[in-house]
């Protein structure tokens, strides 16, 4: 169901409504979804843990795998154009918004390439030729990544020997690349020193990767990458030695709107459910949609949804501008990921049984939207980061 704002005589009323080539990419992208992603497709693939190859083909030919990217390389569109696709899918074929962001991570990262391996495997990722994967996160802890890192990246001829063990990492069984950070010198001040970011095919010599059973974004897998001496050439670096840390934490803004993105979406395809089911679903002579206490759960998520939409498009506006977005960003991808615990919570308990039925969707957006409570950055973090930098208070870890 499409839903505006709008005044008593229907005229649109949204000071932060999009323009209109890009409400028309939303449309024509909706349109793609709807054909080649319906909802049984979307179940089957769900219940087979597997990745929709054709979508991701045909996200390619109409550019969206490109968006963002420098243009001499057939980029188009910006991070507000990404916010879209990527709301868009999480409407629908969940897993695919997740390695969406992803994608738009990986070209983020890799567009300072002038020449060399990292221009070609950009080239090719924005035509959807190869798929990146980012490896960061280990057993001993994603929040404190820095400090918990164990992957050891040891200076040798020609290059570095790498080993250790990367966890919980997105897409790594399909990649054809990994954007690795591995520690190649002990820090003295701060934990993000002395970590350098490789470029490696995923099929090197030493690495193994194991899939994790998981509980939700059962179409895109998350995987266990072990490295097992490793040997990454000189030219594997990516930016300067020592600095991957910094050189990654240019993305986090761009992840947390993105992500922000995926929860918008996941939100809005499961209030426009609980609402029709709402409206056809009987009980006591009415409607259950007639019944008060249900009617003001779902005004409280449209008012959830609405208030985290127009943070995720006031955050976009700042980072197309140039600017940086931190503040905005976090509270974005806050405000949205609670939204969209607060809304698939509510639908599980609207739907009653048929929430329980893997039958129907809400199962699986209760199920996939888990992720962005605590990734790309926790709830807990998001807030501290609030605390300090939004109202000034000391940093709190
Ligand atoms: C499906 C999936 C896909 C993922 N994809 C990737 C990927 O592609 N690449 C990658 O590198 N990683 C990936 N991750 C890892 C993800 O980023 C981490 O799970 C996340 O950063 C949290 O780390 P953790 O699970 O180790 O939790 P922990 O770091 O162990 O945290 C546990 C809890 O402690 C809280 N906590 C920690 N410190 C504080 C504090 N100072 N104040 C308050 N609370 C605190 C956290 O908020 C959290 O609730 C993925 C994870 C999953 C599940």
């Amino acid at each position: 169901m499409e839903r505006s704002l709008t005044d008593a005589a229907g005229r649109a009323l949204d000071p932060l409504a999009e323009s209109p080539e890009r409400a028309e990419f939303r449309r024509e992208l909706r349109r793609l979804i709807e054909r080649e992603s319906p909802p049984e497709r979307i179940r089957e693939l769900d219940e087979a843990a597997s990745f929709d190859r054709e979508l991701h083909q045909s996200l390619a030919r109409m550019g969206v795998l490109a968006l963002g990217a420098p243009e001499h390389l057939g980029g188009a569109g910006d991070v507000r154009d990404q916010v879209v696709a990527i709301e868009e899918l999480a409407a629908g074929p969940t897993s695919m918004a997740a390695f969406l962001i992803l994608q738009y991570m990986a070209i983020q990262v890799l567009s300072p390439a002038e020449d060399g391996e990292p221009l070609r495997v950009l080239r090719e990722l924005v035509g959807g030729g190869c798929k990146v994967s980012f490896a960061m996160s280990e057993p001993g802890g994603g929040t404190d990544a820095a400090r918990a890192m164990r992957t050891r990246a040891e200076a040798v001829s020609g290059g570095y020997r790498i080993r250790g063990q990367k966890l919980w990492i997105t897409a790594a069984s399909l990649a054809d690349w990994i954007l690795l950070l591995a520690r190649s010198a002990d820090f003295e001040r701060s934990p993000v020193d002395g970590v350098t970011l490789f470029l490696l095919p995923a099929g090197a010599d030493g690495i193994r990767v194991r899939d994790i059973d998981t509980f939700g974004l059962h179409s895109v897998p998350t995987c266990e990458i072990f490295l097992d001496d490793v040997f990454a050439p000189r030219e594997a670096v990516l930016g300067e030695p020592g600095r991957g840390f910094r050189q990654v934490f240019g993305t986090l803004n761009r992840e947390r709107l993105n992500a922000a993105a995926a929860c918008l979406g996941v939100a809005r395809a499961a209030l426009d459910y609980s609402v029709d089911y709402a409206g056809q679903r009987e009980a006591f002579g009415s409607p259950i949609g007639a019944f008060q206490s249900l009617q003001h759960r779902l005004a409280d998520g449209a008012l959830a949804l609405e208030n985290a939409r127009s943070l995720v498009v006031r955050a976009a506006e700042v980072e197309a501008g140039g600017g940086q977005a931190d503040v905005l960003a976090t509270l974005a991808k806050l405000a949205a990921s609670e939204a969209a615990a607060g809304i698939t919570q509510g639908g599980m308990q609207l739907l009653a049984g048929a929430g329980f039925s893997r039958e129907y969707p809400m199962q699986r957006w209760f199920r996939d939207v888990r992720l962005w409570h605590f990734a790309p950055v926790s709830d807990e973090m998001a807030r501290n980061y609030l605390g300090e930098r939004l109202l000034g208070l000391p940093r709190s870890y």
